[in-house]
């Protein structure tokens, strides 16, 4: 089916990560023939992989060109809806169900990440990791789906909210919270806790992208 080093699949997790590093943003062009280049494979499983991303609304048609997707204002709202709700679910569920390696696993992350207070590109990261863990915690395959499809998605934000000037902390004291509360088995407080984190987290991002944080917004009006 592919004549390139890489099975099809591999393609599309690497367009969708260099994506999500912020190697590629919103309005990007995205050409098959140099990412066949830079990722070494030949060009049908890059075709595939974008194929895939635009029917996944990632890419957008621009004439005849591939770009990566923007999100406006209302649909980041929505987003963030959907991401709080299905994440809350996964806190509450991974108090139910979590090892207790995994709640170990969550610590530890904690713990390094204390080292990367002052490196927003790091951290943020690292926080996609933390977030993603309590995700597999919850041992919930479908959920698991569901927020692998917000993912994508929040791969279009061309900024971190981790980048506003003493949020690093805040949402580090945030993420304690929620490991504290899986690992007391408290499903309605893990709830609650990330919930709180990813509204906090939005604010954040609201204000910086009003202009209150000169930082933070990359100059072009992405959201
Ligand atoms: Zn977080």
């Amino acid at each position: 089916m592919t004549h390139g080093m890489y099975p099809n699949r591999d393609a599309y997790d690497m367009v969708l990560e260099a994506i999500d590093r912020g190697e590629f943003k919103p309005g990007d062009k995205l050409v098959e023939s140099e990412l066949a280049v830079r990722f070494g494979v030949s060009r049908t499983p890059i075709r595939e992989a974008l194929q895939r991303l635009e029917t996944q609304s990632v890419l957008t048609r621009d004439g005849r060109s591939l770009v990566v997707s923007s999100l406006d204002h209302d649909e980041l709202a929505e987003l963030y809806v959907v991401r709080s709700e299905l994440e809350g679910l996964a806190a509450r569920l991974a108090a139910q169900h979590a090892g207790p390696e995994e709640i170990r696993v969550l610590w530890t992350m904690i713990d390094k990440d204390r080292e990367l207070i002052g490196r927003p590109d790091l951290l943020s990261r690292s926080n996609k990791r933390f977030h993603r863990q309590i995700h597999l915690a919850s041992h919930n395959r479908f959920l698991i789906q569901q927020l692998e499809s917000v993912r994508r998605s929040m791969a279009l934000l061309a900024t971190t909210s981790l980048e506003v000037d003493g949020r690093s902390e805040k949402a580090l004291e945030e993420h304690e919270r929620i490991v504290r509360a899986i690992e007391a088995r408290d499903g309605p407080e893990a709830d609650a806790a990330l919930q709180e984190h990813l509204s906090r987290a939005f604010e954040t991002r609201l204000l910086a992208e009003s202009g209150a944080d000169g930082n933070f917004d990359d100059g072009d009006g992405r959201a």
